[in-house]
Order: structure tokens, then sequence, then C-alpha cells
């Protein structure tokens, strides 16, 4: 088993113990399709599924291990584990719902340097996988033996970004010299009144659907106002909704805006978002806005300044 130090060690059992060793000969890139911490993304994989990737990456460059290197993980099919031994390293990485947006910055460094010290550690060559059991760095789409079906992850994006600047990156950092400056990432906008678009919306709700589900059990009403809440903080008020609901949605959404633009922004960190949703959401199943809804909406809210 292998350790990387440039990671928080986050162990996952027991497939950490129970799972073949394998020779990693490769390493795999994966866009996950959720804007998630390392610390959720092995939440994930403790409680939701049985597959794993060996390394989770937040969007802020934070890295966290979840298997040794010499430990099969169960993110690239055929390639993770083959008959000759061998098989491939495999990060998860945080990305927008639909894995189109670019690696940011820290994302690229983290990923340079890891590949350094897998290039180190287990000798995968400094080259691009020229097949699908051929040594060396690829990304998931890359072959199709290396998932089920096929696949767009990691993204067309950051599939340029793989050639352009991360390849070259860990070429440069492993022979010594200073890596290329990643290529220069749109300065974040300093609005606050951000329009959101659709993609923004669905990120927005699946949080707090999220939020609500792993949470303790919460009665039905509870169910109903997280979803009326999960509209308010798009800025939509639920089909057929009365003035006095579509008041207390834009009131919602007004409270919330300037922090979603930031996440939108990427100026805030995801793990901030869920905070933020999460006490949102908490606040909006208390007695007082329960009992406001539980009543038929018989209130009047003026949505504060515009
Ligand atoms: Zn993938």
């Amino acid at each position: 088993m292998a350790w990387y130090p440039g990671a928080q060690k986050l162990e996952l059992q027991p497939e950490s113990d129970q799972q073949p060793a394998i020779r990693p000969t490769q390493l795999i890139l994966h866009s996950i399709a959720a804007p998630w911490t390392p610390g959720r993304i092995y939440e994930y994989w403790r409680d939701s599924t049985n597959l794993e990737s060996h390394f989770g990456l937040g969007y802020d460059g934070s890295l966290a291990q979840f298997i040794g290197t010499e430990t099969r993980a169960d993110a690239n099919m055929h390639a993770n584990l083959r008959a000759d031994g061998t098989g491939a390293v495999s990060l998860e990485s945080a990305s927008n719902l639909q894995h189109t947006d670019p690696w940011t910055d820290a994302q690229i460094a983290t990923i340079i340097r890891l590949g350094v010290w897998l290039h180190q550690q287990h000798g995968i060559p400094l080259r691009v996988c020229r097949s699908a059991t051929d040594p060396g760095f690829g990304y998931h789409r890359l072959f199709p033996d290396w998932s089920d079906g096929g696949t767009a992850c990691p993204g067309d994006a950051r599939v340029r970004q793989f050639h352009d600047v991360i390849m070259p990156g860990i070429i440069a950092a492993a022979n010594g010299q200073t890596p290329p400056a990643p290529a220069p990432t749109p300065a974040p906008t300093q609005e606050d009144d951000m329009p959101l678009n659709d993609a923004d919306k669905q990120a927005i709700r699946e949080i707090v659907r999220d939020t609500v589900r792993s949470g303790p059990p919460a009665d039905r009403d509870a169910y109903a106002d997280a979803y009326l809440l999960a509209y308010a903080l798009a800025g939509e008020a639920p089909p057929g909704a009365s003035d006095d609901l579509k008041n207390l949605c834009a009131w919602y959404h007004q409270a919330f805006q300037s922090c979603v633009a930031a996440v939108v922004d990427n100026r805030l960190a995801a793990s901030a978002l869920e905070e933020k949703v999460t006490a949102a959401v908490s606040a909006a199943v208390g007695p007082a806005v329960a009992q406001a809804l539980g009543a038929g909406l018989e209130i009047t809210i003026t949505p504060k300044g515009n």
C-alpha cells in the first residue's frame, strides 16, 4: 500500500483491506459531475455506491486518498486490475454537474504534483497511454475499455487541459523544470446579482435534495418545505404558487442570492455553499415557516429592497 504524502488520508473500508493488490502503471483522470470536496467524495464512496477512486480532488486543489495506490479501485472498468496484475490509479475531481467546466488552476497544480509522485514512486512513464493497457497517463474517455459502454468524462475542456497543460506540466516538473504557467482562467466577476442559468438552478435543487435526504428523518411537511425552498433559492416560485408564496420565494431568493452568485463565480468553495444551503434548509423547516406554510400561506411577506 502506498499513500501519497500530499493527500489527506481518508481510508475507505472494507475496500482498502479486501480488494486485491495491483501494480500501478497508469493514472486515469475523471470528473465526478458534482461540485464536491474530497470529504464529500469520500462519503459518497462510503455511503452510496460500492465503486470508488483512489483520489478525490476539490475545486480548491485539496486532495484526499481513499485507497492505497497498490490496491485495486473501481473507477476504470477493465483498467482497474488486469490479468497481469497491473492496474490504474484513479482520480475523481470536482466539476459542475455536466462536467463541462475546466479544471481550476489549483486542481491542475495538484494533479501535476501527484503525477510526478506517481512517476517517482511507481515508475509510471511520462507519456500519454498509447493503448488501454499501455503504461502512462490518461483520462477516462481516452479508451472505451476504461468505461462501461463509453463516457464523456472528464469533459472536452479538461481533455484539452490534459494535453495542453497537465501532461507537459508533469513532464517538466518530473525533469526538474518549472512547469509552464497554466492558462489563465477568466477572472471572477464581483457582481452580486449575476443571473443563474438552468445548470446553476439545477445544482441548487440537487444540493437541497441531498441535504434533506442525508439529514435526520424528516416528516412530510419538512420535505414539502424543502421542496419550496429549492425553488425559492433558484429564484422561482413553484408552478401554481399563490402571490403570498411567490413573495416568500422572492424573499428567500433575495436573502441567498449573493451567496449563490459567489459560488457561481467560484468565489466560495462548494463546501461553503453546502453549509449555507444546509443552514437555509434548517431554517426553512423550522417551526415558524413550516407553520406559516402549513396554515395555507395566509401570510404576506414583502421582499426586502430590490
Ligand atoms: Zn470518469
